[in-house]
C-alpha cells in the first residue's frame, strides 16, 4: 500500500530550524517509540549534522518493552547521541531531560551561558503534552518576548537551561514505503491522505504476525485463521456489531475501531518496527 502525502512548505521550516540551530547546544528529537525510525524526519537529521542529539522515545508506555531496549541501544551506539524513554504519565520529566542533555554536552555545566536546547518532532508525537507538563511544573516563561516570535516558544527549565520549541511545522516524511501505514496508524499523517481501511488492514497484517495474542484477546477471536487481512478486519467488525444492510460488515467502521484502539494502546504494547528491519527498508529505499 502506498500513501500519497505531500506536506507543504517544508522549506520555510528548514530555514527557521537552520537559523535556530546556530544558537542551539543540544537538539531533542521526539520520536514515537512505536515507530522510532518511521517517525524521524530525515530532513531534521540532515540539518542537525553533528550536533549532540537526545532521542526521546515518547509514548514508551504504548510500545513493546523489549523493542524499546533495542531502539535505545541502537541510538546510544551512534556518535553524539543519547536516547531516553518517556511517557506522558511522568509528572516531572524535566530533571531526566536536563540530565541527559548535560551528559551530551558536559562542558556546559556551570558556564555563564545557559544551555540552549531545541525540541523537534512530527505532529502527534507528544510535543505539546511534553512542553505543557514542563511548563506546568515550572511556572515557565514562554514566547512573546522581544526577539522571540509567537510561534517559537521558550521554556526556562532552570537558570542554566532553556528549551526552544521548533520554529515551524516538522511534517512526517515517508522516505521508505514501509513507513507509510505506520505513520498513518500512529496518527501523524492527515486523515484525508489515506484510506482507513487500507491502513487498518496493513496494521492487522503486521499485528497478526508479530502480536497475535493482543489481537485475539482484544477482539475475543477464537483464531486469527480467518483468511486474508480484509477477512480479519471483517471478523473484527462482525464481533463489534459494525453491520450495514443485509448483514454485511461495515469495514470503514471496523477500521476506525482498530485504528482508535491501536492508538490508545488497547491492542497491547506494540512496536511496529525493529532497528534491524527499519535499517533494511531504508537501505533498500536508498538503493532504489
Ligand atoms: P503533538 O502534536 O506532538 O503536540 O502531540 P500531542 O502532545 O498533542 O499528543 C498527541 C496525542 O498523544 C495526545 O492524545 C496525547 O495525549 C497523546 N500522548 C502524548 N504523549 C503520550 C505518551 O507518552 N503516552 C501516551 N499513551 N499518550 C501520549
Amino acid at each position: 500500500m502506498s500513501i500519497q502525502w505531500f506536506p507543504g512548505h517544508m522549506h520555510l521550516t528548514r530555514k527557521a530550524i537552520t537559523e535556530r540551530l546556530d544558537d542551539t547546544d543540544v537538539v531533542i528529537e521526539l520520536l514515537d517509540a512505536r515507530l522510532p525510525g518511521s517517525s524521524a524526519n530525515p530532513l531534521l537529521a540532515s540539518l542537525i549534522g553533528a550536533k549532540p542529539t537526545l532521542k526521546v522515545l515518547n509514548k514508551q508506555d504504548l510500545a513493546d518493552p523489549e523493542r524499546n531496549t533495542l531502539w535505545l541501544a541502537h541510538y546510544n551506539a551512534q556518535p553524539q547521541t543519547r536516547a531516553v524513554l518517556l511517557d506522558a504519565s511522568e509528572i516531572a520529566p524535566a530533571q531526566k531531560l536536563i540530565k541527559a542533555c548535560f551528559e551530551l554536552d558536559p562542558e556546559r555545566g556551570g558556564m555563564v551561558k545557559p544551555m540552549r536546547v531545541l525540541i523537534c518532532g512530527i505532529p502527534n508525537v507528544g510535543k505539546s503534552t511534553l512542553i505543557n507538563s514542563l511548563v506546568k511544573k515550572r511556572a515557565a516563561h514562554t514566547g512573546d518576548e522581544a526577539g522571540i516570535t509567537r510561534r517559537e516558544q521558550r521554556v526556562v527549565l532552570a537558570d542554566d537551561f532553556y528549551l526552544f520549541d521548533t520554529p515551524g511545522m516538522l511534517w512526517p516524511k515517508i522516505t521508505v514505503p514501509e513507513s507509510g501505514y505506520r505513520l498513518a496508524a500512529s496518527g501523524a499523517v492527515g486523515r484525508n491522505a489515506y484510506d482507513e481501511r487500507d491502513v487498518a488492514m496493513a496494521l492487522l497484517g503486521y499485528l497478526r504476525e508479530q502480536y497475535a495474542a493482543g489481537l485475539i484477546a482484544r477482539y475475543k477471536l477464537p483464531s486469527l485463521d480467518v483468511g486474508n487481512d480484509e477477512a480479519l478486519l471483517s471478523a473484527i467488525g462482525a464481533r463489534r456489531g459494525c453491520l450495514q444492510g443485509k448483514g454485511r460488515v461495515d469495514l470503514q467502521k471496523a477500521a476506525e475501531i482498530v485504528l482508535t484502539e491501536f492508538r490508545g494502546g488497547q491492542l497491547g504494547r506494540v512496536t511496529l518496527e525493529t532497528p534491524e528491519a527499519f535499517m533494511a527498508w531504508k537501505t533498500a529505499a536508498d538503493a532504489a
